[in-house]
């Protein structure tokens, strides 16, 4: 893969986004942060990174964006880190979802038991796990490890955040709430202000390869069975209900977010980071899921070689 990802040329690479920027078209905003719609949904930006050191970049590349959903494979390797597999997983579970990220329908069908770690109740458990008073300083200790271990800089964009806490976030609390009665949950207020915090984290398109870059390759103090954790949830759960058909068609672990961000790691070989803000009815990024199907096609790319 290694091999395959680095011969890719700026001229494929230029030919595959300009097709599925006209993609992005039948794509839409969403509407319930209204911030995240105050945005071009044409926009793409492309920065895929290779563990050979080779890096490709195409589009609006310096534009910043939220993170939302993609920071929570990042949430999940923090508290690998800092806590253990058997803590973690004493909180959420590893099983895919075949509903929305948003669901209360499957929560309430699983007694509270939050699924996996990249829908939200899973993500909102976890949140509650980061260590820190409030929800600022939890985010604000997961956003520093994030930049020290990846070289990043990402910053917490505060007009979104007001953004998302005007809108009410009315699914997300009825989320916590369920899994607080169930027993799953302490503190549901803290929990949802940490997770409102951490969706909120905004780079541009170089952070986000960057940050897979952390999944892609050995990285000194990040162990490896934590990283391989994080893919293969990556692979069975990032896009939600369309992670199992990705998963044959592109087969590389990935996870998107509602801001249109859609990170893909090729593990030993390197990271393709998108940003594209119009979705499709999943909420995945409509041009970013064309292009990496196109560009996996044509480079032959597959964790399954
Ligand atoms: N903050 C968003 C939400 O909870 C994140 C969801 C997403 O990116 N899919 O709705």
């Amino acid at each position: 893969n290694s091999a395959k990802l680095s011969n890719l040329t700026q001229a494929q690479l230029e030919f595959l986004a300009v097709q599925a920027k006209s993609y992005s078209q039948g794509g839409r905003l969403p509407d319930y942060i209204p911030r995240l719609a105050e945005v071009n949904p044409e926009w793409l930006a492309v920065e895929i990174n290779c563990t050979n050191g080779e890096s490709f970049r195409f589009g609006e590349s310096e534009i910043p964006f939220v993170l939302m959903s993609v920071i929570k494979p990042f949430v999940l390797l923090f508290l690998l880190e800092e806590m253990g597999k058997e803590a973690v997983f004493s909180h959420v579970g590893m099983q895919a979802s075949d509903k929305p990220f948003y669901s209360i329908e499957q929560l309430e069908a699983d007694q509270g038991w939050p699924r996996n770690p990249m829908i939200n109740s899973g993500a909102i458990a976890l949140a509650s796990l980061l260590p820190g008073d409030n929800g600022f300083s939890r985010c604000e200790n997961l956003r520093q490890w994030l930049n020290q271990s990846a070289g990043t800089n990402l910053i917490l964009d505060k007009a979104m955040l007001n953004s998302v806490v005007a809108a009410g976030g009315g699914r997300n609390r009825s989320i916590a709430k369920l899994m607080f009665e169930f027993g799953f949950l302490n503190a549901p207020e803290i929990a949802i202000d940490t997770y409102n915090h951490i969706c909120c984290l905004a780079g541009n398109v170089s952070d986000l390869a960057n940050l897979g870059m952390l999944l892609a390759e050995e990285k000194i103090g990040i162990s490896g069975e934590n990283r391989r954790i994080v893919n293969a949830l990556m692979l069975t759960c990032g896009l939600y209900e369309a992670s199992a058909s990705f998963a044959v068609k592109v087969g590389l672990p990935t996870k998107s977010g509602v801001s249109g961000a859609l990170l893909s790691v090729v593990p030993g070989a390197g990271a393709i980071a998108c940003y594209s803000p119009a979705l499709d009815r999943i909420g995945n990024s409509k041009a970013g899921i064309f292009f990496l199907e196109k560009l996996t096609n044509s480079l032959n790319l597959s964790v399954f070689v």
